[in-house]
């Protein structure tokens, strides 16, 4: 498998003379699940003395591996890290965007940086030949290796690891869902697939969508992964029209998101989304269902929220805007207020 091929093309607008950032583009209508979209395999010589590996990319400790309860969350949602000096300061800026996907997720969780003497727990990240990090609050220095750094939500979940979670499709109720193809994975790598009963929050229900989720040909034994006959993962009865869609790593799921809250609790201040181009059924300022002008955006959020805004052409003219304070983003294209 090699690396993922995916690029994140923005312009910068600054015509709002407001604070500007990237996102990635909101769930696009695209097929996943090619082999080059799934994890790079991860070496044995990256794991650290003291832990293993399972599922295919998280660190667990060696004494309690599969034995102990779930991952311990960061205490106030605050996750300490540190680079090491093998990460280029590009890389370093695409690690940045990566951790704002959940620093303005709207859960209340922050990587932020270390400084001495602001934290005993920390995160230890450099660059390696795979993707793959310890799971929760582990220790001192524990470590996130990533080699996938042209890829935003290949690091997000990674992240999401750091944070505690494990894998979709590890759910102990994911065979309601999924099915698991065990003879079509590559031999010795069956334990990726094994389910896990100690999690954080899991309140949301099964999530196809989740940036947590294998791809439908991960540790697929095929030399060139066929349709019909090589799939690792099937989506069940009722569920079909996600099979080539399971695995996306270009956002993060409503339920990604809902399930971080439910955790660490929900920052109420941001972020909300304002998005032109979609006709929600409800405009809630959600990514899902975003809202459509900067009129009910400003009415509905409190002050100093998060708006991250569509590029696009607002038919506003003669509607007070922009007079709450908060920070307003543009993830692509130039915003035009008419
Ligand atoms: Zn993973």
């Amino acid at each position: 498998m090699t690396s993922r091929r995916m690029t994140f093309q923005c312009l910068l607008a600054t015509g709002l003379g407001v604070a500007i950032l990237i996102l990635g583009a909101p769930s696009a209508a695209k097929a996943y699940g090619s082999p080059e979209l799934e994890d790079p395999p991860v070496p044995k010589s990256l794991v650290p003395p003291g832990y293993r590996l399972v599922h295919g990319d998280i660190l667990v400790p060696d004494v309690e591996a599969r034995s102990g309860g779930a991952p311990i969350p960061w205490s106030d949602g605050i996750v300490y890290f540190e680079f090491d000096g093998n990460v280029t300061s590009t890389n370093r800026q695409l690690m940045l965007s990566a951790m704002d996907e959940w620093n303005y997720s709207g859960a209340d969780v922050q990587f932020v940086p270390r400084t001495v003497g602001n934290g005993s727990f920390y995160v230890h990240i450099q660059l390696s030949d795979g993707n793959n990090a310890a799971i929760g609050m582990q220790g001192a220095g524990q470590t996130i290796n990533i080699v996938s750094w042209g890829s935003k939500f290949i690091m997000a979940h990674e992240l999401c690891h750091t944070l505690g979670f494990w894998h979709e499709q590890s759910r102990t109720d994911r065979d309601t869902f999924v099915d698991i193809i065990t003879s079509n994975i590559e031999s010795g790598h069956e334990h990726n697939f094994d389910k896990e009963q100690n999690w954080l929050s899991q309140s949301t229900s099964y999530d196809f969508d989740s940036v947590m989720h294998y791809g439908q040909f991960t540790f697929t034994d095929c030399l060139i992964p066929t349709p019909g006959l090589c799939e690792t993962i099937v989506c069940r009865t009722g569920y079909e029209g996600w099979q080539w869609f399971i695995g996306q790593k270009d956002h993060l799921s409503s339920n990604d998101i809902q399930d971080m809250k439910n955790e660490y609790g929900s920052n109420s201040i941001g972020p909300r989304y304002i998005d032109w181009t979609v006709s929600p059924s409800a405009e809630d300022g959600s990514l899902r269902y975003p809202f459509r002008s900067f009129a009910l955006a400003e009415a509905t959020a409190p002050d100093n929220s998060e708006f991250w805004i569509r590029g696009g052409t607002y038919d506003e003219l003669g509607t007070t805007i922009l007079d709450k304070p908060g920070t307003y983003r543009v993830h692509n294209g130039l915003v035009r207020v008419q």
